[in-house]
Order: C-alpha cells, then structure tokens, then sequence
C-alpha cells in the first residue's frame, strides 16, 4: 500500500494536486476527477492519512461532477465545521484521521440519511473489491 497509515510519522509526500486540496482546502474543477463517474466496488481512502472514508455502495451519482456519497463508513472518520467562504454558507468535512479537507456536505442527498457528501477525487484513494 501507498500510504504510511494514519500512524506513521513518516507520510509519504503529497501529490502537489493533492496537498492542494487536502491541506490548503482547493476544490478541484467539477468532472475532472478520477472518480466522479467510478461505479467499481471497493474504498474511498484518505489521500493524505490511508484511513477508510467511504464505501461504493453510498456512492451515488449526484450530477454534480464530483464523487458523492450518502454517507461515510463511520461517522467518525468524518469532522465537520462551518465554512462561509465564496459568500455562502457551508457545511465543510475534513478527514477525522489527518484534519484534509475532503469537500462540504448538503443536505440535498437521497434517501435513507438525505446528505450529500461532496468529495474531491484528488482527496481521495480508490481501493476496488478483490474479485
Ligand atoms: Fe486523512
């Protein structure tokens, strides 16, 4: 695996890209991603922390060009905090594990939990199911 785990004291460095968003909070362009449109099963890992965040089967396609999910694995592995930057008020998440920011969350998502987990790829590490 790529990651030096949410324990380790020696991460392996960040992807420019990735550091953009993780640590400084950049949103990367709608469907220019790696995962907006990924169906395959398996785990949405934190780019920065290697901790599990989300699974495909919450993943949902959105329309909004950025992967998006119904809910997390655990709702522990996500922080949240209040962020009125751009002139609007939003919910942002942050990976629980390293404190990267992932994106915001809304509450326009489906059913059963209506929140929509807006997620940037480059946040992210996709894992696929073996088999
Ligand atoms: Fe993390």
């Amino acid at each position: 695996m790529g990651y030096g785990g949410p324990m380790s004291d020696d991460p392996k460095p960040l992807d420019p890209r990735r550091h953009a968003v993780l640590r400084e909070g950049a949103t990367e362009p709608p469907f220019s991603g790696e995962y907006w449109n990924l169906k395959d099963p398996g785990r949405y890992r934190c780019a920065g922390c290697g901790e599990v965040l989300f699974t495909s089967d919450a993943k949902y396609d959105s329309g909004s060009g950025w992967p998006s999910f119904t809910r997390p694995v655990a709702d522990d592995r996500i922080a949240t905090r209040p962020d009125t930057s751009h002139g609007m008020v939003r919910t942002e998440i942050l990976c629980a594990g390293c404190g990267g920011h992932l994106g915001h969350v809304f509450d326009d998502g489906p059913a059963p939990t209506g929140l929509r987990y807006c997620v940037n790829s480059l946040a992210l590490e996709f894992e696929p199911d073996e088999g």
